[in-house]
């Protein structure tokens, strides 16, 4: 979010507005933003479904998932009155071109009571299978064709792999022009997560250590305690390489190892990233086990409650292959990075819900310390959390106070709520404002995406092609399965424990 601009009048047309994501986050988001001051004075929140609810109970039904949702609970009264009087709901079939016609027809008579040209942002909370359909069909009924007023925001996954990827894509640029695309990765729109760029280009003092000199390795942990509840059937198409990996994981890589940027816009930035991942080194298909590992959880215990084994799931096959863990070891092919593994692990059914970033430092060349001192009880780290805590984390070697010499590793903090003592927006209300405003930094741009997908392939090819011989292979509440640990023990590394897990 930039600071100190104002939104122009807008128009937010919400398609599946009567599905999960909607409730969930976007409209509670959308009523932050209210909250804050941050909607401009003529808004619109256009809710488009195919159900005949009136718009009473839709007001209703939102006033539930902001109370349910919001990071601050039950909405004000006067203040949800204002809000509700800006929601109207537009009843649309899909695959009815004279549907779309009509809500042509009534946005422009919106724009014609404002006395103005709104901006106009379409949200695709829909299953992907829509997102062709309604795609064709906004561009059939003229709505793509502002191109500086109007944006199509659509939610991950975009494909099931780099083909899908671009059949859907295609289309998405055959109507709209990338500068009016915005595809969500709602991990980019995290405080902690923008705050890498911050940290690494507004001081001066970590760059001359950024890089393959000083890095030993980083490790990159997101880890949820949660199975998959009720998305079983989601899920067995997925599995977390494409879920979690391809996307937010890889994303998280670049922030860490790209270039600084010339300038702080959505071109400069998304393609410092974009050249991380090109350099990122293909992962060969007959050797994938040396880069890759994969884990399904089966029964066990989380902080005293049992879990199912994943087989065990609603909606899951009990013999399925797919994973419910995945972790890669990379590398950045340039002047940086040159062979430094980058460690990613992400999995269901973890010790902790816990995500951060290790930068893992180099040990000191020389020990001066006798050994009896202590040297190396630690090595040096930095540590962005993300989750549960918010802040960044050195920890280092102190001496010990005392007559004795002794090292002892001790940490030092930054914790983003007590230093801004602020209640920190949620991902969407950051994204949601940025899409409003037309700035796309923190989307992804279609080579984003396709050479994320690239990457990830050998790996989707290898694993579907031999199932997994050893799954279920950890119980649920462990870090994870043997195979990930030898990926990386193979380089005499481990995987770091995360600062905050709380077992
Ligand atoms: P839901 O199934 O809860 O809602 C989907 C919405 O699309 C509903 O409004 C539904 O209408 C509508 N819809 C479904 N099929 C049709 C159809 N054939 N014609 C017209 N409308 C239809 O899904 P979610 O809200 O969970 O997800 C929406 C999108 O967001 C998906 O792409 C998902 O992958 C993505 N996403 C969701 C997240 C989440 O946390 N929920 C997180 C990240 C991404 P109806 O109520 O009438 O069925």
């Amino acid at each position: 979010m930039q600071a100190a601009q104002c939104l122009s009048a807008t128009q937010f047309v919400l398609f599946g507005s009567s599905g999960d994501l909607s409730w969930r986050l976007v409209v509670p988001a959308l009523f932050n933003l209210f909250l804050d001051g941050h909607l401009p004075t003529r808004f619109l929140l256009l809710a488009v479904d195919r159900s005949d609810k009136s718009e009473d109970e839709i007001a209703l039904h939102y006033h539930q998932g902001i109370t349910e949702n919001s990071r601050r609970g039950a909405p004000p009264e006067d203040a949800w009155q204002s809000f509700s009087g800006m929601i109207r709901h537009v009843k649309l079939n899909v695959a009815d071109q004279e549907d779309f016609q009509k809500l042509a027809l009534t946005l422009n008579t919106i724009d014609t009571a404002w006395d103005c040209k709104a901006e106009r942002v379409f949200y695709l909370a829909t299953p992907p299978s829509l997102f062709e359909p309604i795609t064709l069909s906004l561009g059939a009924a003229g709505l793509a064709q502002d191109r500086e007023r109007v944006r199509l925001v659509v939610e991950k996954p975009l494909g099931n792999d780099l083909e899908s990827f671009r059949k859907i894509n295609d289309v998405l640029c055959r109507v709209f022009e990338e500068r009016q695309l915005f595809r969500i990765d709602h991990f980019l729109g995290k405080e902690t997560v923008q705050n890498i760029l911050a940290m690494r280009f507004a001081n001066p003092i970590f760059e001359p250590i950024w890089n393959r000199r000083y890095v030993d390795h980083v490790v990159i942990t997101v880890a949820e305690t949660l199975g998959v509840e009720k998305r079983g059937s989601y899920y067995e198409q997925t599995g977390a390489l494409r879920d979690m990996v391809q996307n937010h994981l890889l994303q998280l890589l670049c922030l860490v190892a790209m270039e600084p940027p010339v300038v702080y816009d959505a071109d400069d930035v998304r393609g410092k990233k974009v050249d991380v991942l090109h350099a990122l080194r293909p992962i060969p298909p007959d050797a994938v086990d040396k880069f890759a590992a994969r884990g399904q959880y089966a029964e066990g215990w989380i902080r005293g409650e049992k879990r199912m084994a994943y087989r065990n799931e609603p909606n899951v096959d009990p013999r399925s292959n797919t994973e419910t863990y995945a972790a890669l070891k990379l590398y950045v092919d340039n002047w940086r990075w040159q062979d430094v593994p980058f460690y990613l692990r992400t999995g269901k059914g973890l010790t902790a819900k816990v995500s951060e970033i290790s930068i893992r430092f180099r040990d000191v060349p020389h020990r001066a310390f006798p050994a009896s001192a202590g040297l190396n009880a630690q090595p040096t780290r930095l540590v962005i959390q993300m989750h549960p805590e918010q802040g960044i984390v050195l920890k280092f070697m102190a001496k010990e106070p005392g007559s004795q010499l002794r090292l002892r590793p001790v940490d030092m903090r930054f914790s983003y709520n007590e230093a801004f003592q602020i209640d920190i927006p949620a991902a969407y209300e950051t994204l949601l404002w940025d899409v409003m405003a037309g700035d796309a930094t923190f989307f992804m741009r279609t080579d984003q995406v396709e050479a994320a997908w690239k990457l990830v392939m050998p790996v989707l090819d290898a694993w579907a092609a031999n199932p997994a011989a050893d799954f279920p292979n950890y119980v649920a509440g462990s870090w994870g399965p043997e195979s990930a640990d030898l990926l990386v023990a193979s380089d005499g590394n481990s995987w770091l424990t995360p600062t905050l897990a709380k077992s």
